[in-house]
């Protein structure tokens, strides 16, 4: 299917990640007819507010720190994204990452529209006094502009529970009443959903598993390899070991270990939560002496012969320099965007299939949701409930782009795009389209 709408709907983006997002977004549209009234919609965001965010510092001093919130398209529903803490953001960095959000609520099928917000500042600088008057001094400057029925911010890069539970508290405070819809990833203790903690983990595992019987593959002939050992890395290792996969490698940003026989994952958190690190801290106690083990680098670790590779740290992990060195089958990506456009077409040529991180890690997100869907109801999960419900979501959506791929004989990136855009293009069309008003 060919679309006749020439031109494209690419914001104007910074970063290369982003850059790279518009890549991708491109060659979906080959596929998906959207509209030229879509396509005109989503050219800009919907609104971007500029503050200053003046917060007395420790010394008595005064500093006033740029803020900024874009909300990019809200035709399917109030729109969602984190807020940055970060010393490189700027206005088209967030209005990029919001574009971005409009497309992972889309994939997700999830009520929302695409937000971001950021202040430009090193949060590691601030002291906790400081971080809670910068906190709570974003929201005063942005109150007018966010809301539960408006646009609802989380954490992201440098941001956390904790300065979550403080930016709900300002807002509640600003409109004289208790409003935990307004930010999730909140603690539990201020309405934070229980799951939410593991979510992007968990969501990767039940895609994972959904994808296993399609690839004809079994957990206990599956070896893998996990890049970052953090929140979502560390995880997902330990879900994926204990559902029988054999995991023989794991890295941080210190280095990595390898074990061909796997390594023993619960054994290898244990030791990094004592000691801070994975390399060369493995084999520390009993399970030293009974398995061989190498420590490796991140380099290296991304070029293990494994079935699964799975880059849960940073950015740009494989790109045109190592992708011809990959030799996994199967690539899920848990980071947001470990893979550059150009490793993606050398990956392809290889026949190594890549599972997209805007399918992959939008468990996050997902349980983002259900915590708004548990405060604006006043009823609280179980664990169970609340996985329960992501493993249908993950599982959904995740056979739904499986199918429009092999439809399409398309990656399931692209497949993934064609089905947000398909999904943005119908909530655009049913507002009206140029057809309607001529007839
Ligand atoms: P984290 O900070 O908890 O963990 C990151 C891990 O990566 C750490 O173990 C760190 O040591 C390691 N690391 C850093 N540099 C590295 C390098 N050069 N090589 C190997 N490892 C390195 O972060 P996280 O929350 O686990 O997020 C990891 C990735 O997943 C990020 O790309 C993030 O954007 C993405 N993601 C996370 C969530 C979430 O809910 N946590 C949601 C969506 C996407």
């Amino acid at each position: 299917m060919s679309n006749p709408n020439s031109g494209t709907i690419a914001h104007q983006v910074s970063g290369s990640l982003l850059s790279d997002a518009n890549t991708r977004l491109e060659k979906a549209l080959r596929y998906v007819t959207i509209g030229e009234d879509a396509i005109e919609r989503l050219r800009a965001p919907k609104a971007s507010l500029t503050v200053s965010i003046p917060v007395r510092m420790d010394d008595g001093s005064l500093r006033v720190f740029q803020g900024y919130r874009v909300r990019y398209d809200d035709s399917r529903g109030p729109t969602k994204g984190g807020i940055r803490f970060h010393p490189g953001v700027t206005l088209d960095e967030v209005e990029s990452l919001a574009f971005w959000m409009t497309f992972k609520c889309a994939v997700l099928n999830l009520p929302f529209g695409g937000a971001k917000g950021g202040v430009t500042v090193n949060p590691k600088e601030l002291s906790k006094f400081e971080l809670e008057s910068l906190s709570r001094g974003y929201i005063d400057a942005i109150a007018d502009f966010i809301g539960p029925d408006v646009d609802i911010p989380a954490p992201d890069v440098y941001t956390n529970a904790m300065i979550m539970g403080w930016m709900m508290d300002q807002y509640s405070t600003i409109r004289r009443q208790i409003t935990p819809g307004v930010v999730t990833g909140k603690p539990i203790t201020m309405g934070g959903s229980l799951g939410r903690e593991t979510a992007t983990a968990m969501g990767a595992f039940f895609s994972i598993q959904t994808l296993m019987p399609k690839l004809d593959r079994k957990p206990s002939e599956t070896t893998v390899a996990v890049q970052g050992f953090g929140n979502a890395g560390a995880v997902l290792a330990e879900l994926l070991y204990r559902a029988g996969y054999k995991v023989v490698a794991v890295s941080d940003s210190q280095g990595g270990v390898y074990a061909a026989q796997g390594l023993d994952i619960p054994s290898v958190r244990q030791i990094k939560d004592a000691t801070r690190g994975i390399k060369a801290v493995y084999c520390r106690g009993s399970v030293c002496s009974q398995i061989d083990h190498e420590v490796i680098t991140n380099g290296q670790l991304l070029e293990l012969d494994v079935d699964i590779l799975i880059p849960a740290a940073l950015e740009n992990q494989i790109t045109a320099e190592n992708a011809d060195r990959i030799q996994a089958r199967y690539i899920f990506e848990v980071a947001n965007g470990p893979i550059t456009s150009a490793a993606d077409a050398i990956l392809e040529s290889k026949g190594i299939q890549v599972f997209p991180d805007i399918l992959v890690n939008a468990g996050g997100v997902t349980v983002s949701y259900f915590e708004w869907v548990q405060n604006r109801s006043g009823l609280y999960w179980s664990l169970e409930e609340v996985n329960r419900r992501l493993n249908e979501k993950m599982t959904e959506e995740t056979e739904r782009i499986w199918v429009t791929a092999k439809e399409l004989s398309c990656s399931m990136r692209t497949a993934a795009y064609v089905h947000a855009l398909d999904r943005l293009g119908q909530a655009l069309r049913t507002r009206g389209t140029r057809e309607d008003y001529r007839s």
